[in-house]
């Protein structure tokens, strides 16, 4: 491994990583539940449209549901047997509420349907190649669940420089990747390689926190050419895109920008495994590797999960006592959620599943803010927490974007370190949230506006058309017209009609036909 410069981002936290009771344990596979329940929307982006009746036989790896529009990735049948329900099911989302599933029925053949693999990659056109990806469904499995065909497309001007996998890992509790790129190191460099190819990339780094020497040592390893292994400093939040990217080039992603502004495209060592599935042995995204962990579970672990699968299976696979769980986190312990329902199912963005305890889960409550400023000091992006709190607070929506809310990356770093135990991402979800909101429903009156506009200006031309028409029919001939030319008009007209008779009379002859 080459020693090479790092940066440093302001801010952030040393946590306690409570990864070691998951951290050596293998990558398992997930036992077969009896029904698996797949949402037709488990990305950022447009829901699936179902290809499925009920009572339908499907095959593992068979489409379900279709992408819709651009923002949007197609569902697979992760396992093989029967389609027995299409309906609003409860999903892992913080709202809690239900959405549109297709349920399937298993089997227990795990059937396969026809996959097609591709024999050499770099002989494919870059467009093809991340069409295939595109209908392998897969999205961003680091957690935010972007389309990854969308981030594989440079544009019309070629001007990636850097292609970045993320296997930081900063979350405490979550271990998956670790096990992934000790186990399957093969997968992400090959991954890696499409990708770099598809971007038509100078060169790709994978930034590791240095706290899992294993997985740099074999990634490292198995590294091709071109493709760099980069051991850097445990700090949450390392694994935050513009962080990893700081850290990695030295370069800031600007304000409201993207990383391909600065000619770097960042992708997750898990989604790179998942490139290497679709091309090389023509699988969709149908599994993917997620830790299951707290203090309720008795077995801890690393598990390769059916897509689909309820999380009270996995629950039970690993030993939790269900009825001493107080609080279920799908994603870390910083950046996750609350689960409502244990019934939801694991998902493409599914990386980490916790369990806790009562005594885990306790939260003091909230005093208010005596302004010392700590939350200012660990903020990764140079955010003013304290305001960005008050301003949400007051409903005051344009400020909060004054002080730049959508910059902020809900890293949870502000809260952790209050004092007054504010919950200060609470507050930022739910300005941006309001935002958005209000938002979709100015786009809503405008579009409205617009509609009564065009109508209002169509009514006003077929009037005017109406009102010229009335007054050609009632204006005299034009004395200006000569005798020749009025005769030549009658004459016209006596031929009109005459030919409008003649096609009457034929039409009347004709025998009586139905349609
Ligand atoms: S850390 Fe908490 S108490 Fe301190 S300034 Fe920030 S919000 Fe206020
Ligand atoms: S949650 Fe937002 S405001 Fe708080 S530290 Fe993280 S980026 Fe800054």
């Amino acid at each position: 491994m080459k020693t090479r410069r790092l940066w440093s981002f302001s801010g952030g936290l040393k946590l306690p990583g409570h990864k070691n009771p998951s951290t050596p344990m293998p990558i398992v596979q997930a036992a077969l539940p009896k029904r698996l329940v797949l949402p037709l929307q488990q990305h950022i982006g447009e829901a699936a449209e179902p290809m499925v009746s009920i009572g339908d036989q499907v095959l593992k790896g068979q489409v379900i549901a279709t992408a819709q529009g651009y923002l949007s990735a197609p569902v697979h049948a992760s396992s093989s047997g029967q389609v027995v329900a299409l309906e609003n099911r409860p999903i892992p989302h913080p709202s809690g509420l239900s959405a549109p599933c297709i349920v399937i029925e298993t089997d227990g053949k795990d059937a396969w349907g026809e996959r097609h693999p591709v024999e050499n990659y770099r002989q494919i056109d870059p467009s093809h190649l991340r069409n295939l990806i595109r209908q392998a469904g897969i999205v961003g499995l680091g957690g935010a669940g972007f389309p990854t065909f969308i981030k594989l497309n440079p544009g019309p001007q070629p001007k990636v420089k850097t292609l970045i996998l993320n296997g930081a890992e900063c979350e405490p509790y979550i271990t998956c990747d670790e096990a992934l790129m000790r186990e399957r190191a093969e997968e992400i460099i090959q991954g890696a390689a499409i990708m770099a190819h598809a971007l038509n990339a100078y060169h790709c780094l994978i930034g590791i926190e240095d706290d899992k020497p294993e997985a740099c040592t074999v990634l490292a390893a198995a590294a091709a050419e071109g493709i760099e292994v980069v051991p850097i400093p445990t700090r949450y939040p390392a694994g935050g895109e513009k962080q990893l990217i700081k850290v990695l080039t030295g370069q800031e992603v600007p304000s409201n920008g993207l990383p391909i502004d600065i000619g770097v495209v960042c992708h997750n060592v898990g989604t790179a495994a998942a490139v290497y599935r679709a091309i090389h042995r023509g699988e969709p995204l149908l599994s993917r590797i997620m830790t299951v962990a707290g203090k309720a579970v008795a077995h801890p672990g690393n598990l390769e999960v059916l897509l689909g699968t309820p999380i009270r299976h996995l629950l039970a696979q690993q030993g939790a006592n269900i009825q001493s769980i107080d609080r279920l986190i799908m994603g870390g312990p910083m950046m996750g959620f609350t689960l409502h329902d244990d019934g939801a199912p694991v998902i493409k963005t599914t990386n980490c599943l916790l369990a806790g305890l009562h005594e885990d889960t306790r939260q003091p409550p909230a005093m208010p803010c005596i302004r010392c400023g700590a939350c200012v000091e660990a903020c990764p992006v140079g955010l003013l927490p304290q305001q960005l709190y008050w301003h949400a607070r007051a409903k005051e929506l344009d400020k909060t974007q004054d002080y730049h809310l959508f910059d902020c990356i809900e890293c949870g770093c502000c809260a952790y370190v209050c004092p007054s135990h504010i919950p200060l991402v609470q507050y930022y979800r739910y300005a941006k949230s309001e935002i958005w909101t209000q938002e979709q429903e100015r786009e809503k009156a405008d579009l409205a506006r617009q509609r009564h506009e065009f109508r209002q200006q169509r009514l006003a031309r077929e009037q005017q058309q109406k009102a010229a028409r009335q007054r050609a029919r009632k204006a005299p001939v034009t004395p200006s017209a000569s005798k020749a030319e009025k005769q030549a008009a009658i004459q016209a007209a006596v031929e009109r009609s005459q030919a409008k008779r003649a096609a009457q009379k034929t039409a009347e002859d004709e025998p009586f036909s139905s349609p």
